[in-house]
């Protein structure tokens, strides 16, 4: 007969058939991120930054937070904080509340007048980045903290990008986007306004740049193609907002209606009701926390649909909207002046 294979082996071994106390698998140690530095898309060290807060030193959290993203005081406004929705305590209570101490620290730099490290030494190196918006506003920074010469060539009249020309003053103050942005050209980096990018190369030679960084964002909205000939005036979200910086503020008349369902959509509602429309109407919830705002001012939702069609209507003297509801059926009213696109 032939013996099994197990005690074939010398006495002691196990060597060959893995059994016994031989170990064949071994723990790996690795280090990965905490949920909500993962889903920050600033890449913050959130529990490092978190650490310093709870222990009183504020400077100290927010000089480690800046490490990564240097607009904590306008990121503390507008982020809808992904951190938070994938916090490990939403399991057991509620999540922190990440976003707000990131506000309060970006303020507290603002009021005491913190200011950034300036780099050790300078590379000699020069970098254009075209654009002034987060994007561009934060690549000059860490190329500045390298010890890279930087110059920004923004189109615009402005820095900020969208955070000036499409977020509303009434979520993002612009006094705090100024002092964040100054902080920024304090560490020696040069803006250049009014000054659009048509030929990068040609921008690059021009200046002796070494490297060049393009943040020109994306500014065009989306369009909704809603038939409405001479009847009414439909401009996109963008537009409306971008108006609200300059002098004369965008004519929108006295009843809105809101195409979209996303925050540009609640923005531009809420926007309408300060502007003095008496009703602001918008099509699908949004964030919770954003629609909940809206209505407090009175902007009122109009439930799921879309508008099919503005058309004129003589008896009335007025426009009116077609709108057809998600089920096909169709509701006409006179509640259409203008209707704005989705997020942009
Ligand atoms: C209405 C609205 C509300 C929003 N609300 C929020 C919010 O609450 N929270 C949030 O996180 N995000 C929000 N966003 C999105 C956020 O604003 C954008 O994701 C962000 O601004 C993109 O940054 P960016 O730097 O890539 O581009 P932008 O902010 O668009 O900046 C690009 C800059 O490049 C400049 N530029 C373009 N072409 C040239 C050129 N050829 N030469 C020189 N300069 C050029 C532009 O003038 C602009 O200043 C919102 C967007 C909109 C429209
Ligand atoms: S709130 Fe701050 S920490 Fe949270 S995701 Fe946004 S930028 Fe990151």
């Amino acid at each position: 007969m032939t013996k099994p294979f197990a005690i074939t082996l010398d006495p002691g071994s196990s060597l060959a058939n893995h059994t016994g106390s031989w170990r064949t698998l071994r723990p790996e140690y690795l280090d990965r991120l905490p949920p909500c530095n993962h889903a920050c898309p600033a890449g913050e060290n959130i529990q490092g930054w978190l650490f310093h807060a709870e222990s009183g030193d504020y400077e100290a959290a927010w000089r480690s937070l800046v490490q990564n993203n240097p607009l904590p005081a306008v990121m503390g406004r507008v982020c809808y904080h992904p951190c938070e929705t994938s916090c490990n305590r939403t399991h057991l209570d509620s999540a922190v509340g990440i976003n707000s101490v990131e506000r309060f620290l970006g303020d507290e730099a603002l009021k005491r007048g913190w200011k950034l490290d300036a780099p050790a030494k300078a590379t000699g190196k020069k970098v254009l980045v075209v654009g002034a918006g987060p994007s561009g506003l934060s690549a000059a920074y860490h190329l500045a903290r390298f010890g890279h010469k930087v110059t920004i060539h923004e189109a615009g009249p402005l820095a900020g990008g969208m955070m000036r020309f499409g977020i509303p003053k009434y979520r993002l103050p612009r006094d705090v986007l100024d002092g964040e942005v100054k902080r920024i050209l304090d560490l020696g980096v040069t803006l250049e306004l009014n000054r659009k990018v048509d030929d990068v190369m040609e921008s690059m030679k021009a200046g002796g740049f070494d490297a060049v960084f393009l943040a020109v964002g994306a500014h065009i909205a989306k369009r909704a193609y809603i038939p409405a000939g001479e009847a009414a005036k439909i401009l996109d979200a963008v537009q409306v907002l971008r108006g609200m910086e300059g002098e004369e503020k965008p004519l929108l008349g006295r009843r809105v209606v809101v195409y979209g369902g996303g925050n540009t959509a609640i923005d531009v509602a809420r926007t309408a009701k300060r502007l003095g429309a008496d009703r602001g109407d918008d099509r699908l919830p949004p964030h919770a926390r954003e629609d909940a705002g809206a209505r407090l001012r009175g902007a009122g939702g109009a439930g799921r649909g879309h508008p099919h069609q503005v058309a004129l209507d003589d008896q009335a003297g007025g426009r009116g909207l077609d709108h057809r509801r998600e089920d096909g059926t169709r509701r006409q009213g006179r509640a259409a002046a203008h209707g704005q696109d989705g997020d942009a």
